[in-house]
């Protein structure tokens, strides 16, 4: 693997736990870290230390009114300290940007990819990367990839990504022998989910899973604080959950799983059919819907209750806090989302009804932000553990 070694410095479960106190929580005083953690008020100290040596805490000037009689110096996070580059490839193009410590974006790029290949991709990110380099605020120290597909992030490996048609690249090998960079890949969702545990609607709670629409149906899942992986980073395959006994084929040789309900492509198969229009594109079938056509319709309420039972899978497996639903999907959720709902409260069990399912459109490069947000966990946690392995 690539990854070159962490600073030492920051390289300690407890140091990564302060670094994301101060994250969600900060500007924070130690005392209160210490009693957010459960550590005591030693140990906070000791371990804040080479944060602030190595300048990725600041002791906030601003201050707070003194208490027993001893100044009380809120921290907070140094956003500049140091940079990272996300990168989210696609079939047809690779979008990059330029985040801080915070993982706020700084700075963004597009390229298109024409050749799939994976010496052409290689240097189509490595130009993308170099560019973003040169926008960048200061220096980049890492970059992060994110990518559809089974990537194995214990082995730094993508193992197959079907859009590209690709199998077993070492991908992180390849861009970090190119730009000189430690360089992390990461299934997309998973990536998706990482930027949400860290600095979005997951910073609050222990246990949490975002659920992605569009193209397929995707699951990130964070357990008690981890983001699970499974044996072979298979873990959270949402879309292929079995859902009923019959019905379409799915694209992974199986029949009755989500995505062949739920998927894009499901609806507009669906409305393509009842039209006879073959050439029906997204756009057209999401106008017909809202003109209240009701084939369109039925097709966008039927992939909405196919929805809501596996948000129920979700529900009933692991009882999380909060469900986020995100993806380019949502873009249609006015024809869809209520069905999910209605199926989510009907298949749920008991207080699993209970979670707390909101949407989350995505901005702009939300998805190469997951990936940069993938550099920053890894800068302070290293390489991702596996579970399972
Ligand atoms: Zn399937």
């Amino acid at each position: 693997m690539m990854l070159l070694a962490t600073p030492t410095a920051v390289a300690d479960a407890t140091a990564a736990s302060i670094f994301v106190t101060v994250l969600a929580r900060g500007p924070i005083a130690r005392s209160e870290i210490a009693t957010a953690l459960g550590l005591s008020a030693g140990t906070i100290s000791r371990a804040v230390r080479p944060l602030l040596d190595s300048g990725y805490l600041v002791e906030d000037g601003a201050g707070g009114p003194p208490r027993l009689g001893r100044p009380v110096v809120p921290l907070r996070v140094v956003a500049d300290r140091e940079f990272m580059v996300g990168v989210k490839l696609t079939a047809d193009h690779v979008c990059g940007v330029v985040v801080d410590l915070l993982a706020q974006v700084r700075a963004s790029r597009e390229a298109a990819v024409t050749d799939t290949s994976v010496p052409a991709v290689v240097a189509t990110v490595t130009d993308l990367v170099e560019q973003l380099r040169a926008d960048a605020p200061g220096p980049v120290t890492r970059i992060g990839i994110g990518v559809g597909g089974h990537v194995d992030s214990a082995a730094q490996l993508i193992r197959f990504a079907p859009f590209l048609n690709w199998r077993d690249v070492p991908l992180p090998e390849l861009v970090s022998a190119t730009t000189g960079l430690p360089v992390v890949v990461e299934n997309d969702v998973n990536s998706l989910t990482a930027a949400e545990q860290w600095f979005g609607a997951g910073v609050d709670v222990p246990s949490f899973a975002v659920v992605t629409i569009g193209a397929g149906i995707g699951c990130g899942l964070v357990i008690a604080g981890s983001l699970v992986h499974g044996a072979v980073g298979l873990a959270g395959e949402l879309g292929h959950i079995p859902i009923s006994a019959d019905g379409p084929r799915c694209r992974c040789g199986n029949t009755g799983c989500v995505e062949t309900v739920a998927s894009e492509e499901a609806i507009l198969r669906r409305v393509r059919a009842a039209s006879g229009r073959d050439d029906l594109d997204l756009a057209t079938a999401v106008a017909l819907g809202r003109a209240g056509d009701r084939d369109a319709v039925g097709a966008f309420t039927a992939a909405g209750d196919a929805l809501g039972r596996a948000l129920a899978v979700v529900a009933n497996l692991i009882n999380p806090h909060r469900i986020v639903l995100s993806g380019e999907g949502l873009a249609a959720s006015d024809l869809f989302e209520s069905a999910a709902r209605a199926s989510f409260a009907t298949h749920a069990f008991g207080q699993a009804v209970e979670c707390d399912l909101i949407t989350r459109p995505l901005p702009d490069h939300t998805w190469a932000r997951g990936a940069a947000a993938v550099a920053i966990q890894h800068l302070f946690l290293g390489p991702t553990p596996t579970n399972g392995r």
